[in-house]
């Protein structure tokens, strides 16, 4: 026997016994996303790698490290999108959507980025996004958080969660700031980490973000971006401040939450979570009030998050109770080739005419005994067996798989409004 093949490590098939939970978690986020009034925009998987480079930053670990980026036949170069607010600025810019209007947009699916694998870090995994351009104001900053917010608290998962917010500032601001933050680790050049002494040229706000232990005592002396800030981003955060207060949202300030992005202005944000190990950020976000126009469109306001759905599966898995679990209605039973063609036929009518109904017809033969064992792991309510005396009589037998009701017998012409009745939607 030849040897089987594997998948790419860190890149997970999603099998039957859980993707319904990712259907449920990504239909709960799609209703509460179109609740808010954003429409949906599907976009390529691959992007030129130039994109991602001129948005996410050189200096980034991402476009450092983790791109999936190669040459495809007519030698140019092409990159697995690692995340998605590029390629949704990008087709923006493209299709004349950003500049002087408002869009509210959305986006799921598949991302790539080379990492090591671990607990809700994977080499394939999924965002749901959400981006919003055109506003300027603080409210709106207000309205997309707490429409994240929405979105954990209808999961179940508020309570596991914590909200981080900080401010970057303008660009001026933080470059001003990010001067005194070069000047202050430069005096300390001994105390840092390889990591960090690079990053000290090419990305030093990222030094803020470092894990390392023996780095932190450095860390928390630094000078504070918060500080730092210019009045209009000042003013910008406290308002946003007192809109999710007023909103009943609690808080915490974080002046350390820089993000991996270059691209972030004002408002930045995580939710996070310590029941995830090291991959504690569930949804993450901020305003990138400047990309629009880095990328060569006019200059237009916008901000976003990108929630993994990996981590919210996770989490959804160790703290969602009543996962509603979709199965069979009915399980339609026949013994000859006569009786099977005749259930062939009224299973289609009732598929006709109560949709919303699992039908599962037995195909492939075998003796009732042997039809009921698959009906009773089906999880079906119902059996319905079409045998030689229901035939002679046109109808058909009906037994409850879940109650210890007596067996009916329903006739052909009554079927339809016997199952309309029995599977009537609860008021
Ligand atoms: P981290 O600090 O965990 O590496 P990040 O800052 O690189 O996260 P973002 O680029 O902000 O992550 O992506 C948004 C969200 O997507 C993250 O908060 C996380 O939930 C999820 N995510 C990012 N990378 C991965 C990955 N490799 N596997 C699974 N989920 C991921
Ligand atoms: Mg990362």
């Amino acid at each position: 026997m030849a040897n089987s093949i594997q998948a790419i490590r860190g890149m997970n098939d999603i099998l039957p016994n859980e993707s319904y939970l990712w259907l449920f978690v990504e239909n709960t986020i799609k209703n509460i996303l179109h609740s808010y009034g954003y429409q949906e925009i599907r976009l390529p998987i691959l992007e030129k790698t130039e994109l991602f480079k001129r948005t996410i930053g050189e200096a980034t670990d991402i476009v450092e490290k983790e791109m999936y980026t190669f040459l495809d036949r007519n030698q140019e170069s092409l990159t697995l999108r690692p995340e998605g607010t590029a390629g949704c600025v990008r087709a923006g810019i493209e299709h004349g959507l950003l500049y002087n209007q408002i869009q509210k947009l959305w986006y799921m699916g598949p991302y790539f980025r080379y990492e090591r694998p671990q607990k809700g870090r994977y080499r394939q995994f999924y965002q749901c996004g959400a981006e919003v351009f055109g506003i300027a104001t603080p409210d709106i900053d207000a309205e997309l958080i707490l429409m994240s917010a929405r979105i954990l608290e209808t999961l179940g998962l508020k309570s596991h969660v914590e909200l981080q917010l900080n401010s970057l500032g303008s660009i001026e601001s933080r470059q001003s700031y990010r001067k005194q933050l070069v000047a202050y680790f430069s005096d300390h050049q001994n105390q840092l980490d390889e990591d960090s002494q690079r990053r000290l040229t090419t990305n030093p706000l990222r030094i803020l973000d470092s894990k390392n232990p023996s780095m932190q005592t450095l860390i928390s002396a630094a000078p504070k971006l918060l500080d730092h800030l210019d009045s209009e981003s000042n003013d910008h955060f406290l308002k946003l401040q007192t809109y999710l207060k007023n909103a009943g949202l609690t808080f915490t300030i974080n002046s350390r939450l820089v993000r991996g992005l270059d691209y972030y202005t004002k408002t930045v944000f995580e939710w996070v979570t310590t029941d995830l190990g090291a991959q504690g950020t569930v949804c993450a976000g901020g305003r990138y009030d400047g990309l629009v126009e880095q990328l060569g469109g006019k200059q237009t306001p916008a901000l976003g998050f990108a929630i993994g759905i990996e981590r919210l599966i996770l989490l959804t898995q160790q703290f969602l109770t009543n996962i509603p679990v979709k199965e069979a209605d009915i399980y339609f039973m026949t013994d000859s080739e006569t009786t099977f063609q005749t259930g062939l036929k009224f299973a289609e009518e009732l598929r006709q005419n109560i949709p919303h109904l699992q039908i599962l017809q037995n195909c492939g033969g075998g003796s009732l005994k042997n039809q009921f064992k698959k009906a009773d792991k089906s999880g079906a309510r119902f059996a319905l067996i079409i045998g030689e005396q229901e035939f002679s009589t046109q109808s058909v037998a009906v037994k409850s798989l879940r109650e210890t009701t007596p067996q009916e017998i329903i006739s052909w012409s009554q079927l339809t409004s016997y199952f309309k009745e029995k599977f009537k939607p609860s008021p």
